[in-house]
């Protein structure tokens, strides 16, 4: 017989938080639409009806890393013929289109680029585009600069606050757990670290996401640990403003082992997602990994955002997502009210101030804040 979830019901209706025994018994039951019904009044709570998108231009400056994480499709070994690094000017001219609401730069971790690239890079896009809403890098290409350049990761922070970024985009994350990071990421900083820097970034003033790599070889106990870990910086920091579970791109990478993650699972993952973090503002159901099918459904299991346009999605693309480009704010639009709920088109900032005197806030309401 399915679960009820009866105890939960009680504890999520008296506002009460969830513990790590009861995000088990979530993620291990198979009462997917009861889950749902909980995660729905969860969000409904935080968000009402609305659900967020935006205009987004996904830039990865350089595809060549020294990580070589076993999940990656993206990234070329130094040296590889099929390896690439923008000009900045390029990048800037890139950037300078006056049809996006948000830029979103991640890549790979290059061996000698300097800090004064991603600086002038930053610096160049913020002259072009005052209003913009620069979400860049992860915590794990923070660190990256730092030993490349040899300074502490709060100079690396500062500096590139300076320059005019607003947020970090929370990847890197995959799974906090030590069993799981040795098999899919063993080059990358541990989950420890990945916290720690985020934290003190979130302390130099910086918004930022988070994010969780699921469907690959992680337990359900290992999921919310993760989740947990999240909820627990967040209550020291609240600078989180969206929390986005990715799913595992099966396809085009080493990582055999990795299943990669079903429809259900999806649906499962964002709910109980909404579930447990109580004390982030908003659950993101990346419609490029689920598909725009999945990621409608995902608006009735706990999620408010679906993203945005995706231009120049070269990381997901190489790992075989699974819709492709040409979808605009339009579109998602319509997806949102054809699914029952009020359409908001923002930036990752949902309205919040920038940093630096900019105000980048997007037409998010503000009573969002
Ligand atoms: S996920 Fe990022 S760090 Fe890992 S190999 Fe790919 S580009 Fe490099």
């Amino acid at each position: 017989m399915k679960e009820k979830f009866c105890d939960l019901k009680d504890k999520i209706h008296n506002g009460e938080r969830l513990n790590f025994q009861d995000g088990v018994r979530l993620m291990e039951s198979f009462n997917l639409l009861e889950i749902g019904k909980l995660a729905d009044f969860a969000r409904r709570k935080k968000c009402g009806d609305k659900v967020y998108y935006s205009k987004i231009l996904y830039l990865s400056p350089t595809n060549i890393c020294v990580t070589l994480c076993k999940f990656c499709a993206f990234y070329r070994k130094p040296g590889d013929p099929e390896g690439y690094v923008i000009p900045v000017e390029e990048a800037v001219k890139l950037a300078s289109n006056p049809d996006i609401a948000e830029i979103h730069i991640v890549g790979g971790h290059h061996p000698t680029i300097k800090l004064d690239y991603f600086e002038s890079l930053i610096k160049g896009i913020r002259a072009a585009r005052p209003d913009l809403w620069i979400k860049a890098f992860t915590v794990v290409e923070l660190d990256h600069f730092s030993k490349v350049n040899k300074i502490p990761v709060e100079e690396v922070i500062l500096k590139l606050k300076n320059a005019g970024l607003n947020s970090l985009p929370g990847g890197g994350a995959e799974i906090f757990s030590p069993r799981v990071r040795k098999i899919i990421c063993p080059l990358k900083i541990s989950g420890k670290k990945w916290i720690e820097i985020m934290e003190i970034a979130h302390n130099y003033g910086l918004f930022s996401n988070a994010t969780m790599l699921y469907g690959h070889i992680e337990t359900a106990e290992e999921r919310v640990d993760h989740l947990l870990k999240i909820r627990e910086l967040q209550d020291r920091t609240g600078k989180i403003l969206c929390f986005i579970p990715l799913g595992c791109q099966p396809e085009n990478h080493e990582l055999k082992e990795a299943k990669g993650t079903t429809g259900f699972d999806d649906l499962k993952v964002h709910a109980i997602s909404r579930l447990l973090l109580d004390n982030i503002p908003h659950i993101k159901a990346l419609w490029t990994t689920m598909g725009i099918k999945t990621a409608q459904a995902a608006l009735h299991f706990g999620a408010d955002d679906l993203g945005g346009t995706f231009v120049n999605e070269q990381v997901m693309d190489e790992a075989g997502g699974k819709t492709r480009r040409g979808i605009t704010t339009a579109i998602l639009k319509q997806i949102v009210l054809d699914a029952g709920r009020v359409p908001v088109e923002t930036n990752s900032g949902y309205g919040q101030s920038g940093i630096n005197g900019n105000d980048k806030g997007g037409k998010a309401d503000p009573a969002e804040n």
